[in-house]
């Protein structure tokens, strides 16, 4: 079934968005014109930091509220800009009273408590290097980072320092210094109170030269699709950052910004740190995991805006009963955007009418280091697409052939998805692995490795991960397609689709299914659901097997791990696991 467009009238939206006019955006697009937006260091230079913080904390912004946190138990603690320039000044000392320089590596492994955001900011501005890292990792995966991104400082809290990183100290031999943000006192010479430093040291702190190619944050990939791998980003990444807040999110200075994402995870740091604050609006940083009711209690109290989630978390969302906006005042709402996974169309019209507003899906990759392809809020939506590229980038749809990369010009054609590489936020490396990176680039293109088409008004549709299309009686079938029509289904609360060798066919269509609350998984809705999908979809493509399942495994991004569904139905080793949520 396709689903009607969703019209955006621009009278009707409640601020003028910064993008108004898509063409028009395109074509006035110039990176040196946002480039001179920003400030850069007074000796010239491009910090992060300085642009995020400092240049607020210096100007009329200085007492606006930057980060609110809200803590598990209730507790909210308020920061201005002049505050995070403070604390992250602080740290910025530590890291140089410490012996840190230029380009060390520095990684946090912690809940988002607000040392988190300090430590993010106060290493860019000492010009190291930020990576940060999901709480919830079990002791191997930080092993795996650590020793992989060469970490000399670990900045974590005590509880997680004794359950998972205590017994890897001796195998972890460049580790200098673990930075304890709730000990009193320190536990030796490398293992040191947090507190004690930052008190001990200065608010002062003036950022050293930065250019704008120096390393900024190395981060991990999801995993999704194997061993995960650690692009590195440069500062000039806050270029894309600070575009795409503007034309994407389309902050305006009065928001209130909530982005749901762990900064272990790209989008969290992006947008759950820097993409808000270089805008000087007011970031929200919820320490506690999903619960629907403590997230519309959220929305509605602080009246947050401008909200980005992803369909994992949508998808929590609608599969519980009832119409939110009776219980919870959602008023101040205004945009909803999502990314991480393929947004199933049902899920963009949900929020149009259980939260009175569409979601505004919007594709990128660790890899691009900020939003690529979206949905703006003055264009129009067509469910299940992604929407158009981003002004300043240059996608196609690309296939490689003997003679090269081509780009496919006709219109709803399958290929893969490139980029004109030399935006801002591009990758600079995969770590340690430059015979990778080079892969990536063909022929003056940047290949996603992400199959997607376009239709003939620019817009572009996720097919699939080039690794997870199904080959079946001749068809090509992207799991997502299969995956969105049985979300059509009442019953159907989640699902992911595999395809399994089959001597006849090649390919066969196997679906696993969560059922909402109340439904049974039985022979009878399997029969019911063939049936439904046979008719979306025709007999080729729809799935031919079907199993219930309670959850579908996930990255702790939450992202469908389809590999893992397919290595356990075969029977085969089930690789690297480290992102896997387990609990
Ligand atoms: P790995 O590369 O380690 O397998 P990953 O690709 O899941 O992990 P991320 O960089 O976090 O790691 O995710 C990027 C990928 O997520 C994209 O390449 C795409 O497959 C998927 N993705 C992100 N946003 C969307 C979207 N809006 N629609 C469809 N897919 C999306
Ligand atoms: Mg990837």
């Amino acid at each position: 079934m396709s689903f009607d467009p969703i019209c955006k009238d621009l009278q009707a939206l409640r601020v003028t968005p910064n993008l108004a006019d898509y063409n028009q955006a395109r074509a006035a697009h110039s990176w040196d014109a946002i480039r001179a937006e920003l400030q850069g260091l007074p000796g010239g230079g491009l910090n992060i930091a300085h642009e995020a913080v400092d240049r607020h904390a210096r100007g009329t912004r200085a007492a606006h509220l930057a980060l609110r946190w809200l803590g598990k138990d209730g507790s909210v603690h308020d920061l201005t800009y002049a505050d995070m320039a403070d604390h992250s000044a602080r740290f910025a000392n530590v890291l140089r009273t410490l012996g840190v320089g230029k380009g060390e590596r520095v990684f946090a492994l912690m809940s988002r408590v607000p040392e988190l955001y300090f430590a993010a900011l106060g290493t860019l501005k000492n010009v190291s290097v930020f990576c940060p890292l999901f709480s919830q990792f079990g002791p191997e995966p930080v092993w795996q980072r650590l020793s992989r991104g060469d970490a000399k400082v670990l900045v974590t809290t005590k509880a997680l320092y004794e359950k998972k990183v205590a017994s890897l100290r001796e195998r972890l031999p460049s580790l200098q210094f673990i930075l304890l943000a709730d000990a009193e006192d320190d536990l030796d010479g490398c293992v040191r109170s947090w507190p004690k430093l930052m008190a001990a040291a200065s608010t002062q702190f003036e950022i050293p030269p930065t250019s704008p190619e120096d390393m900024a944050l190395l981060h991990f990939t999801s995993g999704t699709t194997g061993m995960p791998k650690g692009a590195v980003h440069v500062h000039q990444a806050a270029l894309t950052h600070f575009a795409t807040g503007r034309y994407v999110l389309d902050l305006h200075p009065e928001d209130i910004f909530w982005c749901t994402a762990d900064p272990g995870w790209v989008t969290g740091t992006s947008y759950g740190i820097f993409a808000p604050l270089l805008h000087g609006v007011t970031n929200l940083v919820d320490e506690a995991d999903f619960d629907a009711e403590r997230w519309y209690c959220l929305l509605q109290d602080q009246k947050v805006t401008v909200w980005y989630t992803a369909p994992t978390a949508i998808r929590r969302l609608m599969r519980i009963p009832g119409e939110p906006r009776q219980q919870f005042d959602l008023g101040a709402l205004r945009l909803i955007h999502s990314v991480g996974e393929p947004l199933n169309p049902e899920a963009v019209v949900w929020g149009q009418c259980a939260l009175g507003l569409p979601i505004h899906d919007n594709w990128w990759q660790t890899e691009t280091g900020g939003i690529m392809i979206a949905n703006y809020a003055a264009m129009d939506i067509r469910p299940g697409s992604m929407g158009k590229p981003l002004p300043g980038i240059e996608a196609a749809i690309v296939k490689k052939g003997d003679a090269g990369v081509e780009v496919i010009t006709e219109c709803d054609v399958e290929g893969e998805l490139a980029l004109k590489p030399g935006w801002p936020s591009m990758f600079r490396a995969y770590l340690h692995d430059e015979a990778r990176y080079a892969k990536c680039f063909v022929d003056g293109w940047y290949l996603s490795g992400d199959l997607a088409k376009r239709d003939a008004d620019g817009y572009f549709w996720f097919v699939g991960r080039a690794d997870d299309i199904i080959k079946t009686s001749g068809h090509m079938v992207g799991p997502f397609e299969v995956e969105s029509a049985l979300m059509e289904h009442p019953s159907v609360a989640e699902s992911g689709v595999i395809g399994k060798p089959d001597p006849l066919i090649g390919q066969l269509v196997k679906a696993f299914v969560v059922v909402k609350a109340g439904h049974e998984g039985n022979d009878a809705l399997r029969m019911d659901l063939i049936g439904f999908a046979r008719k979306r979809l025709g007999p080729a493509v729809a799935p031919k097997e079907i199993a219930f399942v309670e959850s579908l495994p996930k990255t702790r991004s939450g992202k469908i791990m389809r590999r893992l569904l397919k290595a356990r139905e075969l029977g085969l080793p089930e690789g690297d696991l480290s992102t896997l949520e387990n609990d």
